[in-house]
């Protein structure tokens, strides 16, 4: 199907920490290093001529002329990353492997630049760095699980950067994780915790849909479940409400009102998160060997002007999914008559007012039972087709409901 789809193959986690050493050396260093590869790797670009033909609509018919555009090619080839390596390597005073790390970052800015400038989003100018950073290659990294503490090689066998995360919040939740790439900034560290992933313990498929009070789940054991989310629909209208009252008496003080407004959003945007955190962490323990199946709302677009017109709020949607890619798997399935094919002899069914939809052979469903058992079985089968079956459950498909009610705690 999608791209988004591939496999995933280990679990990453990434967490930022405070410390308090003085890295300006290293990072000015590195930052300077970066740019100069990034200088050599441009100046070597080979540009080719392309002809692009374009399309514009006038008087109802479509008309063309044809552009040259300049494609870059990136030169990778063994010698010249060597040499790019010896060169940079001159004078630099710090562990080596870090030049091998600037290069990296200098060539994920280029490939970066120039998918954007194939897409029109960029022009042919050569990028350059801002905030300074520190790349740190996983060879330079000591991690000693048990006392929780990650040694840095600044220069090899002279200088070391210690930090120690057992007393960190995560500490609890990377246990058994090694570690990763680590991001050195100014005052803090981003650390990367990666575990390989074991799908052979994933054994059930569960089809999750969207709906404005409830997620409702399509589980091949337990059938369908949902879940009550009138609690974030309640933190939303609160927000909401003060929101628009601000927005109205905007003019009356837009300075003030508008620091009350940035205020009042950051908050709903932190309880609304905080919401589907706790959400999505209940999720992935209470189905701890599931694959979870959302609808890909990327495709949903793409029937705009179809029927397809339930009442979502797209955002949080989009974002329980993702937060339960840090906790879980998911997959993404064709969001396309989910709710109307009929989950018995799968034709297709008539719309009706209310939470009703009716096949004609079959009988009276519910839309919302309807909608994750279709998707379930979109995701049986997608699952099957990655993972060839293996571990998944038969379907059930009775429509009797389970009410789980999830309050944010
Ligand atoms: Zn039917």
């Amino acid at each position: 199907m999608q791209n988004k789809n591939k496999l995933p193959s280990e679990i990453v986690l990434t967490y930022k920490i405070k410390h308090n050493y003085d890295l300006k050396n290293l990072l000015d260093g590195f930052m300077s290093t970066s740019q100069k590869a990034v200088d050599i790797i441009w100046e070597n670009i080979n540009w080719k001529e392309k002809q692009v033909k374009h399309r514009f609509k006038s008087k109802n018919k479509y008309k063309y002329y044809t552009t040259t555009r300049l494609i870059p090619e990136i030169p990778k080839d063994k010698d010249f990353k060597r040499e790019l390596r010896n060169y940079l390597l001159n004078g630099w005073n710090f562990a080596s492997h870090y030049v091998d790390g600037a290069i990296k970052v200098a060539y994920s800015t280029i490939e970066s630049w120039k998918s954007n400038y194939l897409d029109g989003k960029r022009k042919r100018n050569k990028p350059t760095f801002k905030r300074p950073f520190v790349r740190v290659k996983n060879t330079l990294i000591k991690y000693d699980k048990e006392n929780g503490t990650i040694r840095i090689t600044i220069k090899a066998r002279k200088e070391y950067l210690v930090l120690d995360i057992k007393n960190e919040w995560f500490f609890e939740k990377i246990k058994g994780f090694d570690i990763g790439e680590i991001i050195l900034k100014d005052n803090e560290a981003l650390i990367t915790f990666k575990k390989p992933l074991n799908l052979s313990d994933k054994k059930v498929v569960i089809g999750v849909d969207s709906n404005l009070k409830s997620l409702d789940l399509f589980h091949p054991e337990e059938g369908w479940i949902r879940i009550d989310l009138s609690e974030l629909r309640r933190i939303k209208n609160v927000y909401d409400v003060i929101i628009d009252k601000l927005k109205s008496i905007y003019k009356k003080a837009p300075k003030r009102i508008s620091i009350l407004l940035k205020k009042y959003y950051n908050r709903r945007k932190n309880r609304v998160e905080d919401f589907i955190n706790k959400l999505t962490s209940q999720l992935s323990k209470l189905f701890p060997n599931a694959i979870f199946i959302f609808e890909d709302l990327d495709k949903l677009n793409m029937y705009k002007n179809s029927n397809f017109n339930r009442d979502l709020d797209r955002t949080s949607w989009r974002e329980i999914a993702k937060k339960l890619e840090y906790k879980s798997i998911v997959f993404y399935v064709n969001p396309h008559y989910t709710s109307k094919t009929c989950p018995v002899c799968g034709s297709k069914m008539e719309s009706q007012e209310g939470q009703v939809v009716t096949c004609e052979k079959c009988g009276v469903f519910n839309r919302q039972f309807v909608g994750s058992f279709n998707i379930f079985k979109r995701g049986v089968k997608l699952v099957k087709k990655l993972l060839g079956g293996v571990g998944v459950l038969p379907e059930r498909s009775d429509g009797n409901l389970k009410t789980v009610r999830f309050l944010c705690p």
